[in-house]
């Protein structure tokens, strides 16, 4: 990394930690080798250079996020660039606009996306299904066989209703009713995903955003680096050091 301001190893990740799987978050990134910690309080989100939002409740999520007084440091964050990833009630967070919200019920926003709440039905609370995932296939935490799919778990799971085109679809329902819905996006700096990668062992998702983190990390030092080196060129710099300039007292004289 040479001369960067931010080094790689300088990077963490923090796991929203007001309520759902927090601890299988921040366990899937510390395997990666990811420096992370949980985040509770406004100040804590200062540490961090990255989020994840975990699966939960987002009703429940989106009280504590504004009771804890975090929903305008997280929005602000959000809005200046920190990469974040949402899973399932971490993707209702994320997105602009909810079907089927509570009438109260608010977002932090940031992804263009209208994002249906328990879009798969009563019926269905709970499934799994094998998906194609193109942008991980090749990932190097592949379990063993190295799959060409990836084993997503839904829980009363969103599904993407609507968005907005700068949004990349990164995996859809390959088979049953709800074949062709989105679930798996990503714009940005933002993924999100209705399914759980946290509790399946397969880490190729936090993989894929920790990538991401590193990679959006590495340009803004690029363009703080740059940026010092353009002022390098002005005339501030261009002045010889202050102590050259100053006149010798005439004590020493
Ligand atoms: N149905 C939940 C919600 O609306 C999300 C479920 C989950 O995160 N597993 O927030």
């Amino acid at each position: 990394m040479g001369n960067s301001v931010v080094s790689d190893s300088a990077v963490r990740i923090g796991v929203l930690a007001v309520q759902g799987d927090v601890r299988e978050h921040l366990n899937a990134l510390s395997g990666l080798g990811e420096q992370v910690c949980g985040i509770r309080r406004p100040r804590e989100l200062d540490d961090v250079d990255a989020l994840v939002i975990p699966g939960g409740e987002s009703t429940t999520m989106d009280k504590l996020v504004r009771a804890f007084g975090l929903q305008e440091p997280l929005r602000k964050r959000i809005a200046g660039g920190m990469p974040v990833y949402g899973s399932c009630a971490g993707m209702i967070m994320l997105a602009d606009r909810i079907a089927g919200a509570l009438p109260d019920q608010e977002t932090l926003g940031g992804l263009d996306i209208t994002v249906r709440r328990n879009a798969f039905g009563r019926q269905v609370d709970s499934f799994e299904e094998d998906l194609h995932i193109p942008a991980i296939a090749d990932l190097t935490t592949a379990p063993r066989g190295r799959p060409t799919t990836f084993k997503a778990v839904f829980i009363r799971a969103p599904w993407v209703e609507e968005m907005g085109d700068g949004v990349q679809v990164l995996a859809t329902v390959e088979a049953g009713p709800a074949a062709g819905r989105v679930v798996a996006i990503r714009a940005g700096n933002l993924l999100a995903t209705s399914f759980h990668p946290e509790v399946t062992g397969d880490y190729r998702i936090h993989e894929y955003f920790a990538q991401m983190v590193h990679t959006a990390l590495r340009q803004t030092s690029t363009a703080l680096n740059q940026h010092c080196a353009e002022r390098q060129g002005t005339d501030l710099y261009d002045r010889p050091p202050m102590s050259m300039t100053v006149r010798p007292s005439r004590e020493k004289r």
